[in-house]
């Protein structure tokens, strides 16, 4: 093999992302003159009945109205949105003949406007565009407004849904990456700290599978985004966290999720993710801390193929370990940092404390080793005793 062959920055990929970002506190009593044109006449606005009630809608809505856009707001959408929240979103916006959407909220809210955009504006059925690449579009004019800092769905092309009882569903294609994404941290002052330690967390874990994910279309600006993001989220989150005011802190969080984001929306998440789901799935646990609970314990098992790369970003999300000699040692001090992150965070820290008695651990042990879909992207190979073993590390 030539060095050229060996060189991963040098290998084929592609590279999805939304076209038109946003940065600007207060810039959603903006929205009409940022993506006015770009909506038109009848604007479906899809949000959570907390996000309304609290008013946070109120200055986006304002200057949709105020400048002669007709606005219809569906403000149902739920904790992990069910196929039947979409349905419903997208009568809403066939109602009014919508023209373009607005998905403003937390993950779920993004991702509900995401699939009604697409079913509002092709036609199609929902149930041939499950999978990766079959969503057929066109899409209606799709605007996502974030109000936490962590899932990056505003850069990705991904919706997931709940069908049924608890099967989730995925909708995996570039069609419902956004037109604009707007960041405004003004947005996210209000988060509590335990959403904003959680969520904070999920953006770093991100970042971290994203770089050093076995995926072959990992590429050198996912790798580049990665390391971006683990820098103002490893200097921000612990300020983000405990003075929740800090507009600075929270802007950093904010984009830094959002460049955690692009990175593995192009780079995916491996088996953090993958042992994360069982617990999030079966226990109710949310998504961030479910990722936290497990992270340490997978790094440390990846570390024996993945040093290295866990060595380059280190210094990224932690300054001091710069000094730390060494590509294992250096890899070793990282996973402690991250450790003692939640734990300083106040984060539970094992899966005890979360309610999950040992005996579940064989069942999510089998239950993960359902998301081949992650787990391949992960630097080393994971069976279900190794799953079960880390379960049992972690709980
Ligand atoms: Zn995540």
């Amino acid at each position: 093999m030539s060095a050229f062959e060996e060189d991963h920055s040098l290998q084929s990929f592609a590279f999805h992302t939304t076209p038109h970002l946003v940065f600007e506190p207060g810039s959603t009593a903006r929205l009409a003159a940022i993506a006015g044109r770009k909506l038109g006449a009848s604007v479906l606005f899809v949000t959570d009945p907390g996000l309304r009630r609290l008013g946070l809608c109120d200055a986006a809505l304002a200057s949709l109205t105020q400048a002669g856009h007709s606005v219809g707001v569906f403000d149902a959408v739920e904790a992990d949105p069910s196929l039947d929240t979409v349905l419903k979103a997208v009568e809403a916006g066939r109602s009014m003949a919508a023209t373009g959407v607005v998905g403003f909220g937390g993950g779920s809210s993004l991702d509900v406007a995401k699939v009604a955009a697409l079913l509002l504006g092709s036609g199609e059925e929902i149930d041939g565009a499950w999978g990766v690449g079959n969503a057929k579009g066109p899409r209606l004019p799709l605007v996502l407004v974030p109000t936490t800092a962590g899932t990056g769905s505003e850069v990705t092309p991904v919706s997931i849904i709940t069908v049924g009882a608890e099967e989730k569903r995925g909708v995996s294609s570039p069609i419902i990456l956004p037109d604009i994404a707007i960041l405004d941290a003004s947005l996210t002052l209000g988060l509590p700290p335990a959403i904003t330690a959680a969520t904070g967390v999920d953006a770093m874990v991100h970042a971290i599978e994203a770089y050093a994910s076995k995926n072959a279309n990992n590429n050198p600006l996912s790798k580049m985004l990665a390391r971006q993001a683990l820098q103002l989220l490893g200097a921000n989150i612990e300020k983000a966290v405990f003075d929740g005011g800090d507009v600075d802190a929270r802007g950093a969080m904010l984009l830094g999720s959002m460049l955690a984001g692009q990175a593995f929306a192009n780079s995916p998440v491996a088996a953090v993710h993958a042992l994360a789901y069982p617990i999030g799935g079966t226990f109710h646990v949310p998504h961030g801390l479910s990722n936290a609970l497990v992270l340490p314990h997978v790094l440390r098992f990846n570390a024996p193929d993945a040093a290295q790369l866990y060595a380059e970003i280190a210094a990224d999300a932690f300054p001091d370990l710069a000094k730390e000699q060494g590509s294992q040692g250096r890899c070793a001090a990282f996973i402690e940092a991250l450790a003692a992150l939640s734990k300083k965070l106040g984060m539970q820290t094992r899966l005890r404390e979360v309610g999950i008695g040992e005996e579940h651990l064989a069942k999510m042990a089998s239950d993960a080793m359902k998301q081949q879909r992650l787990l391949v992207n992960n630097p080393r190979d994971v069976s279900e005793a190794d799953a079960l073993a880390i379960y049992k590390a972690a709980w």
